[in-house]
């Protein structure tokens, strides 16, 4: 299914006007039907694909977004083959160029690129064949740095402007633009350049993900205003989204997902993502004793390790890549059945993309996160620095928590995109699950969180959510000996807890930085006041039984009266002494 919808108020073309362009009786239409059959071997577009040509042949700017995998590329190449002269593409990554001009070269189709490790004789060929006018390649790749700093290429570009030989502009991952995406260069600030120079070249701008936001602000740095945007659905069918519980010692993870990989993916190809370099290794020579087939791959290795690593794998010598986010823009791989990420993204966007990765083929895939308490921290500390970077981690939490909504409705509100609960089709876990999870009231458990905070506040301790979890648990060090109340649910569950309360403003966090490192404490939230309020009451969904292979016993009000009773109305005379 799909959709499309301008980026603007008031759309600049009418559903009925857009829908002119899925026809086949344009000028141009026979030929672009033959070159998807004969030279990329294609029987049919994905939806929006011919729209999307149709609208770029027919002069328009346009911006087109399409999740990861869904087939942007073919619309500005074979827009290209279909004009005089040739197609200027902007690609934020020459490994990527790369990867795209060896394809193009094996169906004959002629491309070329431009980068900083392009040699002077390479340089020059390119050059000159812009300004000819037999056209000698289709399409010519340039980072966006050559387009800010070569004057050279730009006066070439100039000359085959004013004889029509400059066709299109297409600028990949066009969300690289603004700031407020997630993967920020700052040289794309600088193709505003090209529409001015070129105002009567159509542009095309493609991405993965960008929210309106993003998009207004990708037309105004690339200088074109009001293009028409095309957005495919972002809802991958295919693909089932699950979230598991990940307890405080590595080793349960990492056993759950060996399992997982020995079972249920056995002799399939995936990806398992993780947080840093370290965990790469130590986690792919953790499956490599359990007789898993795993790789890492991390930005530190050297290029040919890496491109033996991706190779292996693309071609089955390699089941598992164990990867940081370093393995990601190119990777093509139609049947990787399972994305596994062993911490949690940084963000949902983030978390669509690498997911995506799944089922690229359309035949099922799973996509399966562990979310784990401290985790939130170690990712906290590497966004802390970034634009809202806190602000989209706790979504993320947020996602990972919430098993009140389907799992699909949450990243559709990313998207801006309007969402039918029915559309998930039972392919995520609370959807899958929904008899498993309960409500509780929690407002005794915030409330004695809440005043461990208050008091380690009025002790001036610094409180990590770490130490707030054992103080809470009973289980902290010895040091200043005060009254609080400890609690009676699990560690999980009380993660669960603080999780929520910090989601919902009740709690929040607060760092300082050394030259080391970031901390992180807790302290109140804006709502935390709110708590003394006698009548105020908290509750929260939870999990009865936990995902995974290990299965906590369920220690929740409705199955446990008695437990309950204790948890919640202790009296007093229970009240133990305790260290923070
Ligand atoms: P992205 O949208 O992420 O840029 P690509 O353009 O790299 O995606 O395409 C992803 C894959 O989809 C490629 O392997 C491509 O050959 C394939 N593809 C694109 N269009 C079609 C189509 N109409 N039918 C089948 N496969 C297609
Ligand atoms: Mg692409
Ligand atoms: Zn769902």
């Amino acid at each position: 299914s799909s959709s499309s919808k301008s980026s603007g108020a008031d759309p600049v073309m009418s559903k009925q006007e857009m829908q002119c362009y899925d026809g086949t009786d344009f000028p141009w239409s026979r030929e672009v039907e033959q070159h998807l059959n004969d030279l990329f071997h294609l029987s049919k577009f994905r939806p929006l694909q011919l729209r999307a040509i149709n609208l770029t042949l027919s002069g328009e700017d346009l911006f087109l977004v399409m999740p990861t995998g869904g087939g942007k590329s073919l619309c500005y190449q074979l827009s290209a083959v279909c004009s005089k002269g040739f197609t200027l593409v902007i690609s934020p990554l020459v490994s990527l160029m790369e990867d795209q001009i060896m394809y193009l070269r094996s169906i004959n189709l002629p491309a070329v690129t431009l980068n900083a490790s392009s040699s002077k004789e390479q340089a020059k060929t390119v050059m000159a064949g812009m300004t000819d006018p037999k056209a000698p390649f289709k399409l010519i790749y340039v980072t966006p740095e050559k387009i800010a700093k070569s004057k050279l290429l730009m006066s070439r570009l100039e000359k085959a402007y004013n004889a029509s030989l400059l066709s299109r502009i297409a600028v990949d991952e066009v969300h690289c633009c603004s700031q407020w995406g997630h993967d920020f260069r700052p040289d794309y600030k600088l193709l505003g350049i090209l529409k001015r120079q070129f105002p009567k070249v159509p542009l095309l701008g493609l991405t993965a993900t960008a929210t309106s936001s993003v998009l207004k602000d990708c037309e105004k740095i690339l200088c074109v205003p009001r293009p028409i945007t095309l957005t495919a659905s972002f809802n991958r069918i295919n693909l089932y989204y699950e979230v598991r519980t990940k307890h405080s010692d590595n080793e349960s993870s990492i056993n759950d997902i060996a399992s997982l990989i020995k079972s249920r993916y056995q002799d399939q190809s995936g990806i398992v993502y993780v947080f840093s370099q370290k965990d790469a290794e130590l986690v792919s020579s953790e499956l490599q004793k359990k007789g898993i087939l795993a790789y890492p791959y991390h930005a530190n290795m050297n290029p040919d390790d890496k491109s033996q690593v991706h190779r292996k794998w693309t071609s089955n010598k390699i089941r598992v890549v164990v990867a940081t986010v370093a393995f990601g823009m190119g990777i093509d791989k139609p049947d990787v059945r399972f994305v596994i990420h062993h911490t949690i993204s940084k963000s949902i966007e983030n978390y669509y993309q690498e997911s995506g990765r799944a089922g690229r083929d359309d035949c099922p895939a799973d996509c399966i996160v562990y979310f784990g308490f401290s985790d939130i921290f170690r990712i906290s500390t590497m966004v802390v620095m970034e634009n809202v970077g806190q602000q989209k981690l706790l979504q993320m939490v947020d996602y990972c928590q919430n098993v009140e909504r389907c799992r699909r409705s949450l990243m559709a509100v990313h998207f801006d995109e309007v969402w039918d609960d029915e559309d998930c089709n039972q392919m995520c876990d609370t959807c899958c699950h929904e008899k498993d999870y309960t409500t509780v009231d929690i407002t005794q458990h915030a409330r004695q969180v809440v005043q461990i905070v208050e008091l380690a506040a009025s002790m001036d301790e610094k409180l990590t959510p770490l130490k707030l979890v054992e103080a809470w648990m009973g289980k902290g060090p010895a040091k200043r000996r005060k009254m609080i109340q400890t609690t009676m649910l699990s560690r999980l569950q009380a993660e669960a807890v603080i999780v929520r309360l910090l989601l919902q403003g009740y709690l929040r966090e607060d760092f300082s930085f050394t030259p080391y490192t970031t901390y992180f404490y807790m302290k109140l939230g804006r709502k935390a006041s709110l708590l003394k309020n006698q009548t105020h009451t908290l509750s929260m969904k939870m999990r009865t039984v936990e995902a995974g292979s290990a299965v906590v016993s369920i220690c929740w009000p409705q199955y446990y009266p008695l437990l309950y009773y204790m948890v919640a109305y202790r009296p007093p005379c229970t009240i133990k002494t305790f260290c923070l």
